[in-house]
């Protein structure tokens, strides 16, 4: 186990991450501190590499940490840490899945029900390097947990490779398909089958759709989707026409179109082409694009005609973390849940960022040491 925190700092779009080491952090009472075993690059990530949006023009001259995407054991508990959020009994060396944010449940959002939505989740985040709790992303040895952070540990069957995406791919996928209430004999499309849209397509047969459509350029994508649930896919590299993938879509429902479609590609650009996509009544599901400045056509008119209605969902509520490990759990066996990740080591981030860029693999993950 590593006795150093290493960790990868970011400066701005362009220029190389840099490894750093850092203080190891203490626990304090009613948290805990993680060894981070793996973590992924997250399409959120990606557009901060990029610099997609206005994300183009933030710079941190210090440097900061990203990463959240991550599984981990416990390397220290804080003192009156006795269980996870399930009850069951906490040890050192227990492997986690952990809520990256921290709903602060007393505002009105929180109060309310929708602690997705609390404006302090992502204050944990905050804070200078040089100071306590130090490294405050998962591209690090080492994270602190605060009291009020989901956790939940995760069962034997289920391997970290399995895990590792369940703290915000999965559970945000969980969150958004509960968001737009798939449910049984619904016809979905999934638009873009990076680590999000196989997940996609996998909730969605579990919630009882009649049908999932997945849509990417990339045919070994489409495969790792069909092994996880989709029943029919469309290759953009074969379908480059925007009008005859939204034909395609109402030929496979009866003319119809789509009871649910979910933008998992992270553009704005594949908006209108899904909102044309849905049938009379249907329901579109933005998560992709995470950052402002970008915008897409939409004919309000269409909308209100035909009753649709677009939901639009970032982060997650702590039971979706509990549902996304339970899926795991009764689907080890059953589903290639362990495809969805390929390895890099923590000094390989930048090849790692290169070739999730370029679509050669569906989520990088950093292997920790
Ligand atoms: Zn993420
Ligand atoms: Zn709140």
């Amino acid at each position: 186990m590593s006795s150093t925190n290493r960790a990868a700092l970011f400066y701005e779009p362009g220029r190389p991450f840099e490894i750093a080491e850092f203080p190891i952090p203490e626990p304090r009472p009613g948290g805990l501190t993680l060894k981070i075993t793996r973590t992924n690059i997250c399409g959120s990530e990606l557009h901060i590499w990029r610099g997609d949006g206005r994300l183009g023009q933030v710079v941190t001259p210090e440097g900061r940490i990203l990463g959240h995407e991550a599984t981990g054991s416990v390397y220290a508990l804080g003192d009156d840490v006795m269980t996870d959020w399930n009850g069951a009994p906490l040890a050192e060396g227990d492997r986690l899945a952990f809520q990256y944010f921290r709903p602060c449940g007393r505002c009105r959002n929180c109060m309310r029900g929708l602690s997705e939505a609390c404006r302090q989740s992502f204050s944990i985040q905050r804070g200078e390097l040089t100071q306590w709790p130090y490294t405050r992303g998962t591209f690090s040895d080492y994270l602190y947990l605060h009291p009020g952070q989901a956790i939940f540990k995760v069962p034997d069957n289920v391997t970290d490779t399995m895990v590792v995406s369940a703290n915000c791919a999965l559970a945000q996928v969980i969150m958004g398909l509960e968001r737009v209430n798939v449910e049984m004999g619904d016809r979905v499309v999934i638009q873009g089958c990076g680590g999000l849209g196989v997940y996609a397509c996998a909730i969605a047969k579990e919630r009882g759709a009649e049908m999932v459509i997945a849509i990417d350029s990339i045919p070994e994508r489409l495969e790792l989707a069909r092994q996880m649930g989709a029943d029919e896919v469309i290759d953009i590299s074969e379908i480059t026409d925007s009008r005859a993938r939204i034909n395609a879509v109402k030929d496979l429902t009866d003319g119809d179109g789509a009871d649910v479609v979910a933008e998992l590609v992270g553009s704005a650009e594949v908006i209108n082409e899904g909102l044309r996509m849905l049938n009379w009544g249907g329901r579109y599901l933005e998560i992709g694009v995470f950052f402002t400045g970008t915008s897409f056509d939409c004919d309000p008119g269409r909308l209100t005609a035909q009753n649709q209605r677009i939901e639009a969902v970032a982060s997650y509520d702590a039971v979706s973390l509990q549902r996304a490990i339970e899926f795991l759990s009764r689907n080890a066996e059953r589903l290639p849940l362990d495809e969805v990740v390929q390895d890099y080591a923590l000094e390989d981030i930048n090849q790692a960022f290169v070739d999730q860029d370029a679509g050669l693999v569906k989520r990088a993950s950093l292997v920790m040491g």
